[in-house]
């Protein structure tokens, strides 16, 4: 991350020189050229990293686009994360982010030769930080065409749906049933927008899930409306008390989970999907669903 600007600030200074005396444009233009040629071989450095049987098309797409693989030039890959989304991520034990998630992007990272560091922030403010704050974002994030507009996404690597959790006994069943409700959602997830748009719904947002199923058991909420995984997790981790209901009933469309990245960064695109194609083919992407998600 850091190069990158130390790039564009030493592009947008020989600029102003080459403007103010033309005199020294010679000198200056080398010097820019040289800053440029680092971050071509540092990029390239990465690539080779990566390669495996899509060799010459990332390679190209590296070359191509030397300035925005910068992401990893300084060989670490900030990784922005909700840790409150089991079994994706969660705090663990010793109170560091863990989940399937978190070693999936830490595999990711390995291929790359990067090291991986996660910050754990709000999910709502992930999107806003990609690019400054965080290089990537990883937090069972939905592909949303909205989100298009300020991201770009790796390739799909989960399919989910949202699911309704409900207290033990509730009579909530159909789409219908939804309507004039009360709804517990997180901040800023597809629940929360599906929420807003049922019809005569009072929509109570919270930043952490499990803040709203515990609402929705002391009855302050009708359901919550969260994806699959976690609401089965909660439905296990609050056995009696609530029920995961299947989204499909009530006319859920299905989701895809991909990482987010600063928006035109092609190479970094490229180098991430290349690397979760690894992971999939080599049997590591498996070895993690087991170890996260059906256990
Ligand atoms: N998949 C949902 C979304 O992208 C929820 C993600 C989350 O809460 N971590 O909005």
């Amino acid at each position: 991350m850091k190069k990158f600007f130390a790039v564009l600030l030493a592009t947008v200074m020989t600029m102003s020189l080459l403007t103010a005396c033309g005199s020294e444009a010679a000198e200056t233009t080398t010097e820019e050229t040289e800053a440029v040629e680092t971050t071509e071989a540092e990029a390239t450095e990465t690539t080779e990293a990566t390669e495996t049987t899509e060799t010459t098309e990332t390679t190209e797409a590296t070359e191509a686009d030397v300035a925005v693989s910068d992401a990893l030039a300084d060989g670490v890959l900030t990784v922005g994360t909700n840790a409150e989304f089991p079994p994706f991520e969660y705090v663990d034990d010793n109170g560091e982010p863990d989940g399937f998630d978190i070693a999936l992007i830490k595999a990711i990272g390995e291929k790359l030769g990067v090291t991986v560091e996660v910050e754990n922030m709000e999910f709502a403010s992930l999107i806003s930080s990609i690019g400054s704050k965080i290089d990537v974002a990883i937090a069972g994030m939905t592909v949303t065409e909205e989100r298009k507009n300020s991201v770009d996404f790796s390739n799909s690597y989960y399919e989910a749906v949202q699911y309704v959790i409900l207290p033990e006994g509730s009579d909530i069943a159909t789409a219908d049933d939804l309507k004039d409700k009360a709804i517990g959602v997180q901040l800023g997830t597809t629940g929360d927008f599906i929420a807003s748009d049922i019809e005569g719904a009072s929509v109570s947002q919270y930043n952490k899930a499990v803040d709203a199923v515990n609402d929705l058991i002391n009855g302050r909420v009708d359901c919550v409306i969260i994806d699959k995984n976690p609401a089965l997790v909660f439905e296990g981790k609050f056995e009696g008390q609530v029920v995961a209901v299947d989204g499909a009933q009530f006319d859920f469309e299905p989701e895809e989970y991909a990482i987010a990245m600063p928006k035109g960064d092609t190479a970094l695109v490229e180098q991430i999907n290349a690397a979760l194609e690894e992971i999939k083919a080599d049997g590591t992407f498996d070895e993690l669903v087991k170890t996260y998600i059906e256990e």
